[in-house]
């Protein structure tokens, strides 16, 4: 038979094992951070019905309109979309569940997220998200903690070249006087718009500030700013948040010309970015979304949350290399197979049940073999179940690593003192 070579779906990663510290850092120092103000954990399906999405996230948005796999249920003919984003989701799931009836809301999700896009640096077709969403709180405290909250997870994991930009879209009426001078402004700039800005100048204007093509930049730099068109509430909400990050010393710039990706933020939105990352430098990205609970069927309420973009966050932290690595095994027990073999594991369960991680070759193998394989594991330990030794009721114990103070010479111990033994070295 021909041998067929197989690869992963393209902009779709593995996570492999030599990366697997950095996740286990990230999501527990996350959900450290995160119990410490009271987030509990919510999981929604990766599959929705596509309509949560063209309407949680709007149909002239970059998600809906290019990056969704899509496809009908060939058994049904439902419509279902691999979510792109989690916001929707778990607004869909409240309102299901009627959870926000009076109550107040804080969770958190981690998982993934598919987008077609064209696979990058930092930009891929499955990518990973940790979102926060509180829900049912109209005030803008909950906006300022939730940054402050962030500004603690960058300080937990150590990450230091992170900024923070803050920028708030008003309410709705504000948004619909800015948006006509948008447009007049657009259509007296005509010539200078792009095929994607020219579609969304009547459908989406404001998301014409959100181009990256460089050949707009300075047009748009010089368009109207909500800032001009905001009332007093709307300032005073964005004062607010102001006055709460200052006292806490969390730093930040005012970014007129942040609007984010999506159709359903109102008053806050903000981006955390690095510029250690090359061009896909945002880690994090949020703001409110009163007007989501309401669009996606519930009755009208307030939610305010954010999402981190795994990937990006991992990079960073190997690029600084300051988490360490766990070997994976303390003790490599090493024996002739037969009888041996029968002790080791009994051996080796022994330890475990102390919560040692043991690891044991399986089957005969040669001595030479076996002690490349303990030094190769990392272990710290090695445990010598031989037939001569055992014979004497006795194993062997050897320190593997420089710099360990006991059994820095293979050492005979009675076996039934050898768990022992082992537990005070370790
Ligand atoms: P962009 O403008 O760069 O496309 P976005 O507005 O689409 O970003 P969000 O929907 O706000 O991004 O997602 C939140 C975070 O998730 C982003 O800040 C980023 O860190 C991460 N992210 C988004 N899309 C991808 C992707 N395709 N691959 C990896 N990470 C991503
Ligand atoms: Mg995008």
């Amino acid at each position: 038979m021909k041998r067929e070579k197989f690869t992963g779906v393209k902009g779709m990663n593995d996570m492999l094992p030599q990366d697997a510290h950095l996740w286990h850092f990230f999501q527990k120092t996350a959900i450290g951070v995160l119990e410490r103000y009271g987030y509990e954990e919510i999981r929604t399906p990766i599959l929705e019905n596509t309509r949560v999405f063209t309407r949680g996230v709007g149909e002239v948005t970059d998600i809906v309109e290019k990056e969704m796999y899509s496809f009908t249920d060939s058994l049904n003919g439902d419509q279902l979309t691999l979510r792109p984003e989690g916001t929707s989701a778990v607004v869909r799931a409240m309102n299901e569940h009627n959870l926000l009836y009076g109550a107040q809301q804080r969770v958190w999700y981690m998982g993934p997220m598919f987008r077609h896009e064209r696979p990058q640096r930092g930009r891929y077709r499955q990518f990973h998200q940790l979102g926060v969403e509180a829900m049912g709180i109209a005030n803008p405290e909950i906006d300022a903690e939730m940054l402050i909250m962030i500004n603690r997870l960058w300080k937990a994991l150590g990450l230091t070249d992170v900024r923070l930009e803050l920028n708030t879209l008003g309410n709705l009426e504000e948004r619909q006087a800015h948006r006509k001078a948008l447009i007049e402004y657009f259509e007296a700039n005509r010539e200078l718009l792009d095929e994607d800005a020219e579609r969304r100048l009547y459908s989406n204007p404001l998301r014409i500030l959100d181009t990256k093509n460089p050949a707009m930049q300075d047009m748009v730099n010089a368009a109207p700013r909500l800032t001009d068109y905001l009332g007093e509430e709307s300032q005073a909400f964005l004062n607010r948040i102001e006055t709460l990050l200052t006292a806490a010393g969390v730093a930040y710039t005012i970014n007129p010309r942040l609007v984010r990706g999506l159709d359903y933020y109102n008053h806050t939105v903000f981006e955390w970015i690095t510029d250690s990352l090359g061009a896909q430098g945002t880690i994090c990205g949020g703001g409110r979304y009163d007007p989501l609970i309401e669009m996606l069927g519930g009755r009208a309420n307030h939610g305010v949350g954010f999402a981190i973009g795994m990937e990006r966050v991992i990079e960073l932290l190997r690029d600084m290399g300051t988490v360490p690595q766990k070997p994976a095994a303390d003790v490599y027990v090493i024996h002739h197979g037969g009888e041996t073999e029968v002790e080791a594991q009994r051996l080796s369960e022994a330890l475990r049940d102390s919560g040692v991680r043991v690891l044991v070759t399986p089957g005969q193998a040669g001595m030479k073999g076996q002690m490349k394989k303990a030094d190769a594991s990392g272990a710290r330990f090695a445990l010598f179940v031989t037939g001569d030794e055992l014979a004497r009721g006795a194993v062997g114990i050897k320190a593997l690593r420089a710099g360990e103070t006991q059994f820095t010479e293979q050492t005979e111990v009675a076996k039934d003192e050898a768990v022992n033994q082992l537990l005070g070295a370790l």
